[in-house]
């Protein structure tokens, strides 16, 4: 009996360590620096954060406009659609972005991977633009963006046309990603907040398949906090990212907030059988995000929402998503200083 209690208590004390084994450490491939008035907490908050949520790397991204404080707004608005004032492409977002990394002692600037956002994706000079800053600070730039096309309100409150992704500018853009092998973090909404079929997805697909050898990452898969409100799940999602993950090797998938559910997780919190069989079958294309901006507190909590997820992948395929998928995507040349 003794011996019995013995074995019972070290199969228990097993079992909970097989339970906790799992300590996931993460990389965030969706975070922005500032908000959208270009304001920031600041670095060491956004460092104390990564430390606290076991972050080792981020994708560290501006925003690319700025949303204005109209003369007949009353109040300031605290955040895009808090009132009516329109946004613009607000290119110095790059410049705050290029010295919080730049004053990094080295050990920490590792961590970081900026991708430079500020420019118009309906101007074709953009790419000439993005090419004078590439080369006004050799070697910083590990990306491009987050690029805004279709972003249901913010989309309607920018000033100018509306962007697509197979606009002619975004190809310009795309051919210089392919020059300087840098990986391209894309928002376009699969749809609008009121269609329910895929409407926009045209123009993800064509870029997809003319530039295979641009490493996309599809912000929320498409999806957003706005669709949902509007239309809930949308149920042609999965069936769209089998299709297109099968098809275009060069798709990577961003699971970040308004995916995470109801898609990854149901209303209970249980992870969707689907969803898992989806990661498993391409385990190196998925990646995790918080898509905070310029307030880091919640890091830590937007990355331990996916824990239930993660949990249900296998332990290799859930290690790739937390943490190494991102790594890999990054240009080659960067890949080496961050392996260890
Ligand atoms: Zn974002």
């Amino acid at each position: 009996m003794f011996i019995h209690r013995t074995v019972l208590a070290a199969m228990l004390s097993l079992l909970s360590v097989c339970a906790q084994a799992r300590d996931y450490r993460y990389s965030d491939a969706h975070l922005h620096y500032v908000d959208f008035f270009q304001e920031s907490e600041g670095m060491k908050p956004l460092l104390q954060a990564m430390d606290v949520g076991r972050i080792d790397h981020v994708l560290i991204s501006g925003i690319p406009v700025a949303k204005k404080w109209h003369e007949d707004e009353p109040k300031r608005p605290r955040y895009y659609a808090g009132d009516d004032g329109g946004a613009y492409w607000y290119s110095a977002t790059d410049v705050l972005v290029a010295d919080a990394v730049k004053r990094l002692p080295a050990e920490q600037r590792k961590r970081f991977h900026p991708f430079l956002s500020g420019f118009n994706p309906n101007d074709k000079n953009s790419d000439a633009h993005i090419r004078r800053m590439l080369e006004l600070d050799p070697g910083l730039w590990q990306g491009i963006g987050e690029v805004f096309t279709r972003h249901d309100d913010l989309t309607a409150l920018t000033y100018g046309e509306t962007p697509r992704a197979n606009n002619e500018a975004m190809t310009r853009i795309y051919h210089l990603a392919a020059e300087y092998d840098l990986p391209v973090l894309l928002h376009s909404n699969i749809t609008s907040k009121r269609e329910r079929n895929p409407l926009y997805l045209a123009e993800l697909e064509e870029p997809l398949r003319n530039h295979p050898h641009v490493r996309f990452i599809w912000a929320h898969a498409g999806t957003s906090m706005e669709i949902h409100r509007h239309q809930q799940k949308l149920d042609f999602l999965l069936p769209t990212l089998e299709r297109l993950l099968g098809e275009y090797p060069n798709l990577y998938v961003d699971l970040s907030w308004s995916v995470l559910q109801p898609y990854l997780l149901d209303a209970d919190g249980k992870p969707d059988a689907r969803w898992i069989e989806l990661v498993s079958r391409y385990p190196t294309r998925f990646m995790l995000g918080s898509d905070v901006v310029g307030k880091f507190d919640g890091l830590r909590e937007a990355m331990q929402a996916f824990v239930p997820f993660l949990d249900a992948l296998p332990e290799k395929v859930a290690r790739g998503v937390a943490r190494d998928n991102f790594l890999a995507v990054l240009p080659r040349q960067r890949q080496a200083a961050v392996r260890d």
